[in-house]
C-alpha cells in the first residue's frame, strides 16, 4: 500500500507530475504531458467514430448563467472560483455580467450557444466534445485523484429524441468502460448511478470505476442523459419535421488527467511505475554499459533505427549504468536493452522486460519481433494482475448483519449488496455510514428474489459500495 508520501515519490520520480506554487494545480513535465496526448489520441479516435467534432469553449462563464440552473447550482457552487474584475469605468455600480467565474464544467456556456445556433431538426444530432482545463476549489488535494485546476474532455449532445440520446449516453460509457479496461488494463465495475449519487438535474448517470491499492473507489468517467431538462431550462427549440417547436434530448459525459493517477497506482511495483506497452511514455530504454566511441555510436545506430517504431529514450544522466537502469524503471519503461562493449563487438543486444527481468542476449536485427512477441503478454499480465485485484477486495453482502461485521472488521472495498434503490433508504444509509457510499448500480432485476439489507424493502437492485477519493 502507498503512502501518500510514497505516492508523490511514485509519480515524480517517474517523471509525470511535478508540484506548482498554487495548491491543488499541478505541473506536467514531458513524460506525463506525452500519457495524458496517447490517452487523448485513444479516445478521439473512438470518439469520432462516433460522430464526435471537436469544439473550444471560454474558460470565463458569467455567474448569472449559473442562476438558470437551480440545480446544477446547487451541486457545484460551494465549489467555484470567482474571479475579480477591475471596473471599466468610473461607474462602480455592480455589473452582473463582471461577476466570472472559471468554468467547473461547461453545461451552461454549451446551452446558452446551443440555443441561439440551433434551428432546425436538419441540424440534429449535435456531437460536440473539448479538450480543456476545468476548475472547482477542492480541499483534500491528492495530486491527479483531486485537483483544483485538471484537464478533461466534456462531450455534451443534442437529440431530437428521448430514445437516442439514451443510446448515446451508454454508447459512451461502453466507449470509456473499454478504454479502462483494454487500454489502460485497470480492473473496473460500471453501472448506474442511484438517484442520490447521480449528477444534479441527470435522468440516468453512468460511471466507470476502479478500486486503489488502499482499497479506496475512484470513479473514472461519466456520461449523463439529461432527458429534455436542460434544454427546456436554457430554451434550447428546434422545429421538427412536422414543424412543431421541440426541445432537444441531450448528455454529457467526461473524463480527466485523474486515469493518470489511477494507471500508476494500478500498476506500480516496489521498482517505480509501470504502464501498458501501447501507453507507456517510453516503450524501450536504451542503457549504456560504460561510455565508449563504438559503444556512443552502436547506441546511436540502434536509438536512430528502433525510434522509427517505438517511443525510445537513451537513459544517461548518471555515469553509473546501474542508476540509469534504476531511472529506466522508474519511468516505467516497458523494455530495457543495455549496450556494452560485448554487444557493440558482436552487433548484439542484452534485452529484458519491466516485469520480468530476465535478461536475454539476442542479434540486433531481432529486436523488433522479440518487442512485438511479448507486449501483448505484458498487456495480459497487468490486466491480470488488475482483476485480481479488485476481486480480492469484492465482497458480496446479503444481510444486515454481515454488512456490519465487516465494517467492525476495518475492511475496504467494493461491497456487493441487494438494494431497494428508494431515496429515503439511501438518505438514511449515507447519514449512519458515510463516508461509505453507492458506487453505482450493476444490474437491475437481478436481485429481485432478495432483500434490501439496509430496509427490508424487496429489492431492486444489485448495488456496489464503497469508499471514494
Ligand atoms: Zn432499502
Amino acid at each position: 500500500m502507498k503512502t501518500n508520501k510514497e505516492y508523490i515519490s511514485l509519480i515524480e520520480d517517474g517523471g509525470i507530475f511535478s508540484y506548482s506554487p498554487a495548491r491543488g494545480t499541478f505541473i506536467l513535465p514531458p513524460n506525463g504531458l506525452l500519457l495524458w496526448s496517447l490517452m487523448k489520441e485513444y479516445l478521439r479516435k473512438n470518439f469520432s467514430l462516433l460522430g464526435v467534432k471537436e469544439v473550444s469553449m471560454p474558460c470565463l462563464i458569467p455567474f448569472s448563467l449559473f442562476n438558470k440552473e437551480k440545480k446544477h447550482i446547487q451541486g457545484f457552487s460551494p465549489e467555484l472560483f470567482h474571479v475579480q474584475s477591475e471596473p471599466l469605468s468610473d461607474n462602480h455600480n455592480h455589473r452582473e455580467d463582471m461577476d466570472l467565474v472559471l468554468r467547473p464544467t461547461s453545461e451552461v456556456v454549451f446551452y446558452e450557444w446551443f440555443s441561439r445556433i440551433l434551428k432546425s431538426y436538419r441540424q440534429l444530432p449535435i456531437i460536440y466534445n473539448q479538450w480543456c482545463k476545468v476548475f472547482r476549489i477542492e480541499k483534500n488535494i491528492k495530486p491527479f485523484l483531486r485537483n483544483s485546476e485538471f484537464l478533461w474532455q466534456e462531450g455534451h449532445t443534442l437529440h431530437s429524441n428521448s430514445i437516442e440520446a439514451e443510446k448515446f449516453a451508454f454508447q459512451i460509457i461502453e466507449l470509456y468502460r473499454k478504454y479502462v479496461e483494454e487500454f489502460l488494463c485497470i480492473s473496473s465495475i460500471s453501472g448506474l448511478k442511484t438517484e442520490c449519487e447521480k449528477f444534479a438535474g441527470a435522468v440516468k448517470t453512468y460511471s466507470v470505476e476502479c478500486i486503489l491499492p488502499d482499497n479506496q473507489c475512484l470513479q473514472l468517467a461519466t456520461s449523463h442523459f439529461f432527458s429534455d431538462s436542460f434544454s427546456k431550462t436554457f430554451k434550447v427549440e428546434f422545429s421538427s419535421q412536422e414543424n412543431f417547436l421541440k426541445n432537444p434530448f441531450s448528455t454529457s459525459w467526461g473524463t480527466s488527467t485523474r486515469s493518470i493517477g489511477a494507471l500508476a497506482l494500478s500498476h506500480y511495483d516496489e521498482k517505480g511505475l509501470v504502464f501498458p506497452f501501447d501507453v507507456s511514455p517510453v516503450q524501450v530504454g536504451l542503457i549504456k554499459y560504460r561510455s565508449d566511441c563504438k559503444i556512443d555510436s552502436y547506441v546511436s545506430l540502434i536509438e536512430k533505427e528502433i525510434s522509427k517504431h517505438y517511443r525510445v529514450k537513451v537513459y544517461e544522466k548518471s555515469s553509473s549504468s546501474n542508476l540509469n537502469i534504476k531511472d529506466c524503471d522508474k519511468e516505467g519503461c516497458s523494455f530495457k536493452v543495455i549496450i556494452g562493449k560485448n554487444e557493440a563487438e558482436n552487433q548484439s543486444l542484452t534485452v529484458c522486460t519491466r516485469i520480468s527481468n530476465e535478461k536475454e542476449v539476442i542479434n540486433k536485427e531481432l529486436l523488433i519481433s522479440f518487442i512485438e512477441e511479448r507486449k501483448i503478454s505484458f498487456s495480459k499480465f497487468l490486466k491480470k494482475k488488475s482483476l485480481e485485484k479488485r476481486l480480492s477486495s469484492t465482497f458480496e453482502i446479503n444481510s444486515y448483519g454481515d454488512f456490519i461485521r465487516i465494517i467492525k472488521d476495518e475492511k475496504k472495498g467494493f461491497f456487493i449488496v441487494p438494494f431497494c434503490n428508494v431515496e429515503i433508504c439511501e438518505n438514511n444509509f449515507k447519514k449512519n455510514f458515510s463516508p461509505l457510499s453507492f458506487r453505482c448500480i450493476l444490474e437491475k432485476g437481478f436481485a429481485i428474489e432478495k432483500t434490501c439489507i439496509f430496509c427490508d424493502r424487496k429489492s431492486s437492485c444489485t448495488a456496489v459500495l464503497g469508499r471514494s477519493y
